[in-house]
């Protein structure tokens, strides 16, 4: 069986632990632009912490060690092949789409790595910052620098009427004032023209007419979903109107018996989360075992139930605001759940890897 041909395209939560599951079941291609995979969750300690950077920028090869690797971006898919934008063409029998959401980042671990070292220095030098978007990265970061750094003056301005608008009031209500205690501003139902703000200008002015000051800012305004390069193929009738692939209960792609679609990327009716895609993952690594051991037969494929509205935002080292069915807390409780470790170590662990980094012998 191992010679079927799986092509996952997306190296990100979903695509990365389904590569990790498969590779010695099936013959397994990975398609990422990057050499790594990172923890998306602990992207803000990383930038008040930068050794937290060498954890979670992992190179695929790491833990995906046995499959072929292409660092490109895909571009198009036929029924047979997908194409990527250094001219390959990768043929499949089954193709997975892990494409979550694409963001302009570097192409190596250490460029990436810099990355986050040169945030850190932008933060530390600077005695106020402002934060462009109060998503779920706004929030984290504001509470990241605010802990850290308390002595720094950080400012939050979002366009929504709201902080953490994916989950609900409560908890943008608890957050807004967790903030306000650790004395960062929040401006909300306003923006920030930034491209009309011109490199070393410490002055923004939002759309209120309101001047802010700030030595740096940093833009959380979300990244788009990964799907603009489906939309000539033979997959444009599977998105919706926006820009989410269509599946059935077995996360296949609707009228497609081969090709599945994981994460973030889906139309799966619940909050985008990572762990919500590494169960996808799980499933759709079970799915492909089964059809690849039967022959293309589907009657024992395994189902997917959205799962319901849990959240935790983690708001500095110690604290944090969760969203669960019933209640909605924030303190020390959501806090002992994610914002110590943020999960690295058990993100590492699923992937196969030690918790921790091995330093290198000098
Ligand atoms: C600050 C922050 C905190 C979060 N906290 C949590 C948390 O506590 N718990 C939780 O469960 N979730 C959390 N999330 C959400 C979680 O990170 C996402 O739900 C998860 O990353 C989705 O995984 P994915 O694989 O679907 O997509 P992504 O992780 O976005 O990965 C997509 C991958 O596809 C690649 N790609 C895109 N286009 C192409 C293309 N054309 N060709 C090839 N490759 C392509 C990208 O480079 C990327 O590697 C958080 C997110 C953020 C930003």
């Amino acid at each position: 069986m191992a010679d079927k041909k799986v092509v996952i395209v997306g190296g990100g939560v979903a695509g990365a632990i389904l590569a990790k599951n498969l590779q010695h079941q099936a013959n397994v291609t990975l398609i990422d632009p990057k050499e790594y995979f990172e923890i998306p969750w602990a992207s803000l300690r990383a930038l008040v912490e930068p050794s937290v950077a060498e954890r979670i920028v992992i190179n695929h090869r790491e833990y995906f060690t046995k499959g072929d690797l292409v660092t490109s971006t895909a571009v198009s898919i036929s029924e047979t092949e997908v194409s990527t934008e250094d001219g390959n063409q990768i043929p499949y029998d089954y193709l997975v789409i892990a494409t979550g959401h694409t963001e302009a980042i570097p192409k190596t671990r250490t460029e990436r790595i810099d990355q986050y070292i040169a945030g850190n220095e932008r933060i530390k030098s600077a005695s106020s910052v402002l934060i462009v978007g109060g998503g779920p990265t706004g929030v984290e970061l504001a509470a990241e620098i605010a802990v850290d750094f308390p002595e720094k003056k950080v400012t939050i301005v979002h366009k929504g009427s709201r902080l953490l608008e994916y989950i609900g009031p409560k908890a943008s209500r608890k957050t807004l004032k967790w903030l306000k205690s650790k004395k960062v501003d929040v401006k909300l139902e306003q923006s920030v023209d930034l491209d009309s703000h011109t490199d070393g200008d410490k002055t923004y002015q939002t759309s209120a007419g309101e001047t802010i000051e700030a030595d740096t800012h940093f833009v959380s305004t979300g990244k788009p979903i990964g799907s603009a390069w489906l939309r000539e193929t033979l997959l444009k009738d599977a998105l919706d109107g926006d820009g989410r692939v269509k599946v059935d209960e077995y996360l296949r792609v609707k009228g497609r018996d081969n090709i599945f679609a994981i994460g973030d990327i889906t139309d799966v009716q619940e909050i985008k989360q990572g762990v919500y895609a590494q169960a996808h993952a799980n499933l759709v690594a079970k799915n492909l075992k089964l059809l690849i051991e039967g022959g293309g037969k589907e009657r024992k494929l395994g189902t997917y139930k959205a799962q319901p509205p849990i959240s935790i935002v983690s708001l500095g080292r110690k604290q944090g605001v969760a969203q669960f069915p019933l209640i909605t807390i924030i303190g020390r409780l959501p806090g002992i759940i994610k914002s110590g470790d943020l999960f690295v170590g058990k993100t590492r662990k699923d992937l196969g890897l030690e918790a921790n980094v091995k330093k290198e012998k000098a």
